[in-house]
């Protein structure tokens, strides 16, 4: 089972905003993540964020394999 990406945070303020409900942001790109991106980040419907992530960076600082 794929587990959600360690490169997922919630924040509840960013890009000059702030939310009433902690947004998913991206560590990576440094945005926060589209809805429709963000079930490749929580690894829900069998997505696997090591996978079917373009931005997907491993965390120890290589490459993810595919
Ligand atoms: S799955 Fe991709 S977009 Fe989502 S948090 Fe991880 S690296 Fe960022």
């Amino acid at each position: 089972m794929s587990e959600t990406c360690p490169h997922l945070e919630y924040r509840e303020e960013g890009d000059g905003r702030s939310f009433d409900v902690a947004r998913a942001f991206c560590t990576v790109t440094g945005s926060f993540v589209q809805p429709m991106r963000a079930d490749v980040c929580n690894a829900r419907h069998g997505l696997d964020p090591t996978t079917d992530c373009e931005f997907y960076v491993a965390p120890d600082g290589g490459t993810a394999e595919r």
